[in-house]
């Protein structure tokens, strides 16, 4: 299937755990007026993870069934939990203008392209994978069995960044958010036909 996005501007980040994601994302809602979409899990809220805001958190009875019903734009499976985003918000965000973000992994921002072929798809990369694992030690949010899986997961992904329109790389995190914002800048541009002849 393929949706017609509308005026927005549909952007995935993806990129290993712990390559500064999430830090990216924060900014660019402050700075850019993008919007996050909020996806659905079936993992565990993390200490102070709010419900509908963070993610919407599921059990796996319900996250599948609604997976059936064609709830999610995209889904996919990660260390052992499931993860979507759900297609009805984002459908009518595009459809009023808005830039949309969609942190999400590897595989399911190749069911994103599919299904939306002109959304835009950035891979956060770390500066080493030692300095991810640090900065996920750092943030003390995940146990060491998890931060092993994680770190195993990132080997897969760094290998698929090729499959992404452009890489940061997040070393200095106000120069990746500028470099994010320049693209961005570019890519609404692009939609808006500014640079056509
Ligand atoms: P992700 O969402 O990709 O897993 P986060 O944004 O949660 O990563 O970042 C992981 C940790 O690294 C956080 O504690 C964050 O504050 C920190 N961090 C993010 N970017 C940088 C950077 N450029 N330099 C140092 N630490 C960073
Ligand atoms: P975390 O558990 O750290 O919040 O997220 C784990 C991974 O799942 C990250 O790579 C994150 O980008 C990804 N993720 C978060 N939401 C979604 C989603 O809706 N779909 C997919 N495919 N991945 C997601």
């Amino acid at each position: 299937m393929n949706d017609n996005s509308g005026r927005g501007v549909l952007v995935i980040l993806s990129g290993p755990s712990g390559a500064g994601k999430s830090s990216v994302c924060t900014r660019l809602r402050r700075e850019f007026d993008a919007e996050m979409s909020v996806s659905a899990t079936t993992r565990p809220p993390r200490p102070g993870e709010v419900n509908g805001k963070d993610y919407w958190f599921l059990d796996r009875e319900d996250f599948l069934s609604k997976a059936q019903t064609g709830y999610f734009a995209e889904h996919a499976e990660y260390c052992g939990h499931y993860y979507g985003t759900p297609l009805r918000p984002l459908q009518d965000a595009l459809r009023e203008g808005r830039v949309v973000l969609l942190e999400i992994e590897v595989e399911g921002a190749r069911q994103i392209r599919e299904r939306f072929p002109e959304a835009v798809s950035i891979f956060i990369a770390p500066p080493s994978a030692e300095e991810a694992v640090r900065r996920l030690e750092k943030r003390r949010q995940n146990t060491a069995q998890d931060i092993a899986k994680r770190t195993k997961q990132a080997t897969i992904e760094l290998e698929r960044a090729k499959e992404y329109d452009y890489v940061v790389v997040n070393d200095n995190l106000g120069a990746a958010v500028a470099e994010v914002k320049d693209i961005l800048t570019r890519e609404r541009a692009k939609r808006l036909g500014a640079f056509s002849q």
